[in-house]
């Protein structure tokens, strides 16, 4: 069976960073929707280059065609040992068509983990976010490098991480979210890590509370 994982959590909580250690770790597909929309365009997916045609126009996806990229994705052999999803989905139509592709595909619970960050310190995170000048690397806050670990260019504040900025895009998430959020919230496989704590000690309750799902769910 399948272990299948949604990573959840507000902008600065560290979640691309999780879903892609524990994707590595355990031999699953990692999907970020980012990743696989750049896949399918090269590809040349006729319904990823429309998406990438409407993202040229400054627009947003629409849920049709993030499901429809998102369903070709989950399909295919490489994700049958699991999946680790990144980014998706972000609103309940897609929570609903994801529910309907896990039920097609018959293998294995989903798996939803909030990773939860007082405002206060995704503030204060943002804020401290540099980037790469060259590759547009995203630097570790906490990595207290110099120059950038990817390419050694040098890294620069993000001119758009300034407190104002940050707290705004910090209600768009929450606004667009929280209903997804409380879709899953009373399911037995819905769990929430305290993503305050250092990676480490995140990534230590993550695994803990991703294998204890999966365990009640098969004990069912
Ligand atoms: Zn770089």
């Amino acid at each position: 069976m399948g272990l299948n994982v949604i990573m959840m959590g507000p902008p600065g909580a560290g979640k691309g960073t999780q879903a892609g250690r524990f994707a590595r770790e355990r031999g699953l597909l990692k999907i970020s929707t980012g990743d696989i929309l750049r896949e399918a365009i090269r590809e040349k997916n006729l319904v990823a280059l429309a998406a990438k045609a409407r993202m040229d126009r400054g627009e947003l996806v629409d849920d049709a065609t993030m499901i429809a990229i998102v369903k070709d994705r989950l399909m295919r052999p490489d994700a049958e040992r699991g999946f680790v999803l990144d980014g998706f989905p972000r609103t309940v139509a897609q929570a609903q068509a994801l529910d309907q592709i896990m039920s097609e595909r018959n293998n294995g619970p989903l798996i939803v983990v909030d990773v939860e960050v007082p405002q206060h310190e995704l503030v204060r995170r943002l804020a401290m976010r540099r980037i790469c000048v060259k590759c547009g690397n995203n630097a570790d806050p906490f990595g207290g490098a110099d120059t950038c670990p990817k390419c050694g260019g040098s890294l620069e504040q993000r001119t758009d991480d300034n407190q104002y900025v940050v707290l705004e895009r910090l209600n768009v998430h929450g606004r667009a979210t929280t209903p997804v959020l409380d879709y899953y919230r009373e399911r037995p496989t819905f769990r929430v890590v305290n993503g305050a704590q250092s990676p480490d000690r995140v990534a230590h309750e993550l695994d803990a509370m991703i294998d204890d799902a999966a365990a009640a769910k098969v004990g069912l």
